[in-house]
């Protein structure tokens, strides 16, 4: 398995709109068309700062897992994202180190590209997002 970069950090907010006028006034910043994840239960949208993006996730509705997270933390740092060159490759690795993941398979994520969560319970906190390149 190899970490290529970070590829973004995941913040949840209550709307993407309010959040990214923050970035937009204070860093003029720009932010691209919010995309609808509805498996998800999210609407999330990037801002890209020199080859990282932050990706702002909004719930929709209450029983989203994100709604479920500001409730409980408020908004701010949800995840963190590792660009991986084979995902079924550092899935494998990872569950021969018992390492507790929340996906045992890739499923596609909001960009179309194939991504995995593991559990922050083995990650000392941090919920760790992988992504195909
Ligand atoms: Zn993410």
């Amino acid at each position: 398995m190899k970490i290529e970069k970070i590829d973004h950090i995941g913040i949840a907010v209550k709307k993407i709109e309010d959040a990214f006028k923050f970035y937009s006034e204070n860093f003029n910043l720009k932010i691209s068309e919010p995309i609808e994840v509805l498996s998800q239960k999210v609407r999330v949208a990037f801002i890209e700062i020199g080859g990282v993006k932050l990706e702002l996730i909004e719930p929709l509705g209450g029983d989203s897992p994100v709604a479920k997270f500001i409730k409980k933390k408020g908004e701010g740092l949800h995840h963190i994202c590792f660009q991986v060159d084979d995902i079924e490759d550092a899935l494998k690795k990872l569950k021969e180190n018992e390492v507790r993941l929340v996906d045992q398979v890739p499923r596609v994520g909001a960009t179309g590209k194939r991504i995995a969560f593991l559990h922050p319970e083995s990650a000392f906190g941090v919920l760790i997002e992988l992504k195909e390149k």
